[in-house]
């Protein structure tokens, strides 16, 4: 088995991934490449934790083993069956490479680089979920190695420190998605506005609105520096209109292999902290998202709302994603507190996939 100490190069990649904030810090990294190397690893003497990309990374270990899932590779779909085994260590744009060439797509999320186990230990919110469901709703079983050493298989993603080696999914059939991102103006009511214009979404359709602040940095191209972004995003299994929100942009056809550039999530690590809720309905306070996270508010933030129902049971998810540095954790997570607050008559509960880099309970 492969294994890295802090004076190796691999040490900090490994440790690290795509968050970049608090990473690990273990006395070693175990990279496995087999369930055997898996039971191997566990036998080393001092407490485990498990990291495939790092994008869901809670708490970082101090000493210890960091058993990194990432050699755990290979996508086997079985087209009659419409399922796919997977290997732990896989993330969606290897399975999404696996199973378009037969027409069949998991029910993934918007990131080809998140890692298949942790989006499904979080339940799986995927750019189709109105219409097919959770991630977690297509697991069909799940293998890991306990503590102890022992092999076990089982239905559903396990809670305790079962290192889970490989999981096999449902596929739906789906060559295509019809959808974009439309590039809306950001004024003060566009989320409420969005909130009125997707009241009627059919469930074949999952769509969100965006708010991106761009600092004012000369980093950046000069048509970006400075400005909040708005952008609508749709991802459908049909066509529909939407009501006209001022956007520019269309919506086509595209091969479902191109479905991750609709939401384009970043590809690069960077260090972050994310606060989400589930709503029961949106409320006028959300006329006051926009201004608390535009690009000259006193922490900017990254705001995504969307609405629930379809197969998924009604809500809102509305959460924020705040990039650090120069903002500090403690000031965004600040800025989350107030930015919820005053939701709390209709606040579900966190959305614990989405509360990045804070542990929930
Ligand atoms: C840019 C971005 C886009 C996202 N988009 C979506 C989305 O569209 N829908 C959605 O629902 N979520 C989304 N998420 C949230 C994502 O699903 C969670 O952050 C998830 O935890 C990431 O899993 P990972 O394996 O990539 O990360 P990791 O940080 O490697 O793992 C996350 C957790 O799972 C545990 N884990 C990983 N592998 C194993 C294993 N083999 N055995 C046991 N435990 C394991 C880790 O210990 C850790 O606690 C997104 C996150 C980011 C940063």
């Amino acid at each position: 088995m492969d294994t890295y100490g802090p004076d190796t190069a691999e040490y900090a990649t490994l440790t690290t991934g795509y968050q970049t904030n608090r990473p690990h810090r273990p006395d070693v990294v175990a990279v496995p490449r087999t369930v055997d190397e898996v039971r191997e690893a566990l036998a080393l003497d001092g407490p485990h934790a498990v990291q495939s990309s790092g994008h869901g990374r809670v708490a970082a270990l101090d000493g210890g083993v960091l058993l990194s899932t990432t050699r755990l590779t290979g996508v086997t779909v079985d087209p009659r069956a419409r399922t796919a085994r997977i290997a732990a260590g896989s993330t969606w744009g290897d399975v999404v490479a696996a199973t378009t060439p037969h027409s069949l797509a998991p029910v993934n999320g918007s990131s080809p680089g998140v890692g298949v186990v942790g989006y499904l230990r979080g339940g799986g919110f995927g750019i189709l979920s109105r219409a097919f469901g959770t991630g977690a709703d297509h697991l069909r079983a799940v293998e890991g190695v306990t503590p102890d050493g022992r092999a076990v298989r089982t239905d559903r993603m396990p809670t305790d420190a079962t290192v889970v080696t490989a999981v096999e999914i449902g596929l739906v059939e789906l060559p295509q998605v019809w959808g974009g991102a439309l590039t809306v103006p950001v004024t003060d009511d566009l989320p409420a506005r969005f909130a009125e214009a997707t009241a009627g979404l059919p469930p074949e359709v999952t769509a969100s609105l965006t708010l991106v602040p761009f600092p004012d940095s000369p980093d950046l191209p000069p048509h970006l520096r400075g400005t909040h972004l708005g952008q609508v995003r749709v991802v459908g299994t049909r066509e529909i209109t939407l009501p006209d929100l001022g956007g520019e942009g269309t919506l086509r056809w595209l091969p479902y292999a191109e479905a991750h550039t609709i939401h384009a999530d970043p590809p690069t690590p960077h260090a972050y902290a994310g606060e989400a809720r589930l709503l029961r309905t949106t409320a006028p306070a959300l006329d006051g998202v926009v201004a608390a996270t535009s690009p000259t508010a006193e922490v900017p933030s990254v705001i995504e709302l969307r609405p629930l129902g379809g197969t998924l049971a009604d809500g809102w998810i509305l959460r924020a994603v705040t990039a650090l540095d120069p903002v500090t954790e403690p000031r965004a997570r600040a800025a989350h507190e107030t930015l919820f607050a005053p939701f709390a008559d209709v606040d579900e509960g966190p959305v614990r996939t989405f509360c990045y880099g804070r542990p929930t309970p």
